[in-house]
């Protein structure tokens, strides 16, 4: 049982609301199937995410503490989870000192709802929206659009997606599904202006998206601007913006009033913190020393910047992520997207087939957690399965989250949760083990187990355990095809005489160093000459949480 309080104070724990964009209509399986079979979806995917992948671990390989930090960033999001209300308390007053507002809001409708309210309360029928991933999850732009204002995202990668009307496939570059013949094409659509004998160099296109957007900076002093946020302090209220293009700060200090949307777990305790974060993230995410655009802001000052800041914080279900102690370091992600272009699962589907805003391997982790695992036809359900469990993503993780664990973990819970569906009863198997686990956590029935064993023991023909009889759970089919040395000693009788001989002998004389004649050597002080000491560690030499 946890003694962690949990997610927003006051706020019962519940799963993100359905109008959330974190669960696909179709499982991964399926999914993935139909993305295997587009061959210049696989071709861009590869190229992209290695070109990505190589930039990150050259820009790693440059920092000589790179593990040290990545502990330390781990040790601070333990620390933000251990204590997440009375950051979160914190923040708000640190917000409200310095002349922002902040509103609370439970789930996706809520958030939307605010946004949608203060835009309309300022007369905006359009509004600049600066990448962010927590307005993609609460379908922001849909909701505006629903109350007749116009979301305009300012990130290029963004703007490509929303020219095109489509959907995030990656964290941090959302159109990495598209080559740059498709992005010409999709300039040409929707773009009037635009000249028609515009080539697909980068360049040229980048130069386009420039001319496009500057349009609409020109109108930005007396609108609204929409961002995220990559942290927020809780000791000064500062919220921290990092990105490549600089619109994002264009978007935070022309408009007239700023609101951000916050995901209660972008918090951090102390400014302080913030140089281990502005290490891990630009060299995980972009492969570089540092972003280029670091935007950090505190509430509204008069004559510079926007006059009004406005801060919603959103749960929808991060609380009830929270609550499970072993899924609950999902959290942590920074949302670097380093583990997305590792995964060889990934690399080769693309991140549509997650179904969720958030894909890859924190997606397979993350998404589940948030909406909750429902019915026997849930789609999320599948994405605990969308990985092969290399490692690889646990290895680049720069917050260490242990994401394979987790994965097995939620399988775990979705084959209890399906057999419990079915009403089945439990097998020989489930009987077995909960009957050894029984035993093993009372030292006195084990004891007596042992005990009871020994004159069976000596009734077995030979040095080794064979074939056992078939009425037995389990045990036969175990059997079958294993000897098991038969133990000339249990290690508790061993240990009673071991520990006779030094009371007779008295302090000074030497130890018995085995437990009897088929036992191992040991040395004192040292672990067993066949022992691997680095079996406990990753391929990094990292040990494991
Ligand atoms: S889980 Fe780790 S590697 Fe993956 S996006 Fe989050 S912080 Fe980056």
């Amino acid at each position: 049982m946890s003694t962690v309080q949990l997610g927003m104070p006051g706020v019962r724990p519940q799963h993100a609301s359905p109008v959330s964009t974190l669960r696909g209509e179709r499982g991964f399986p399926e999914a993935a199937r139909e993305a295997l079979g587009d061959a210049t979806l696989r071709a861009n995917m590869r190229h992209a995410t290695s070109t990505i992948q190589a930039k990150r671990a050259g820009a790693v390989r440059e920092v000589r503490d790179w593990q040290k930090l990545r502990s330390a960033g781990s040790a601070l999001k333990w620390q933000v989870t251990d204590h997440l209300p009375e950051l979160l308390e914190q923040l708000e007053e640190s917000v409200a000192a310095a002349g922002g507002v902040v509103h609370w809001a439970r789930d996706a409708e809520e958030a939307s709802e605010i946004v949608t309210r203060l835009a309309l309360e300022r007369d905006a029928r359009e509004v600049l929206k600066v990448k962010s991933m927590a307005t993609q999850e609460i379908g922001l732009n849909e909701a505006l659009a629903h109350a007749g204002i116009r979301a305009i995202e300012s990130d290029l990668a963004e703007l490509i997606v929303q020219l095109a009307d489509d959907t995030p496939s990656h964290i941090l570059v959302p159109a990495i599904h598209r080559n740059r013949a498709e992005i010409r094409e999709i300039f040409l659509a929707a773009m009037p202006d635009l000249d028609p004998s515009i080539t697909d160099d980068p360049a040229e296109l980048a130069e386009a998206a420039r001319r496009f957007l500057r349009e609409k900076f020109l109108d930005m002093p007396g609108s609204v601007a929409i961002c995220g946020a990559n942290f927020a302090v809780a000791e000064t209220g500062t919220l921290v913006v990092v990105e490549s293009e600089g619109n994002g700060r264009m978007c935070l200090t022309l408009p007239r009033t700023l609101i951000s949307v916050v995901g209660i777990e972008k918090i951090v305790p102390t400014f302080q913190d913030l140089e281990v974060f502005l290490q891990l993230l630009p060299r995980s995410s972009t492969g570089e020393r540092m972003n280029p655009y670091t935007t950090l802001f505190t509430g509204v000052h008069e004559g510079d910047g926007p006059e009004e800041f406005h801060l919603v914080l959103l749960d929808n279900g991060r609380s009830s992520v929270l609550e499970d102690p072993e899924g609950r370091s999902a959290l942590h992600c920074i949302r670097c997207s380093a583990c997305l272009n590792v995964c060889p699962v990934y690399a080769r589907t693309g991140g549509h087939a997650y179904g969720s805003t958030y894909p890859g391997p924190i997606g397979a982790i993350l998404s589940p957690q948030m909406t909750g695992m429902s019915g026997t036809d849930d789609p999320n359900s599948t994405l605990p399965y969308a990985s092969s469990l290399c490692g690889a993503c646990y290895d680049v993780c720069p917050v260490k989250i242990d994401i394979p664990e987790i994965l097995v973990h939620l399988r775990a819970k979705d084959v209890d949760r399906r057999r419990e569906a079915r009403g089945e009863f439990h097998g020989s198997w489930d009987l077995a083990l909960k009957g050894a686990s029984r035993l093993m956590s009372s030292p006195r029935a084990y004891d007596l187990a042992v005990r009871s064993a020994k004159p069976l023991s000596s009734l077995l023909p030979g040095a080794n355990i064979g074939r056992l009889p078939g009425a037995l759970p389990i045990i036969p089919g175990w059997t079958d095809h294993r000897d098991l040395p038969s133990p000339p000693q249990s290690f508790r009788s061993w240990w009673d005489e071991r520990e006779k001989e030094r009371v007779a002998r008295g302090p000074e004389g030497p130890a018995s160093d085995g437990p009897g004649e088929n036992g191992r050597a040991r040395s004192a002080d040292g672990p067993a000459p066949d022992g691997d000491a680095s079996a406990a560690g990753t391929p990094d030499g990292e040990e494991r949480p």
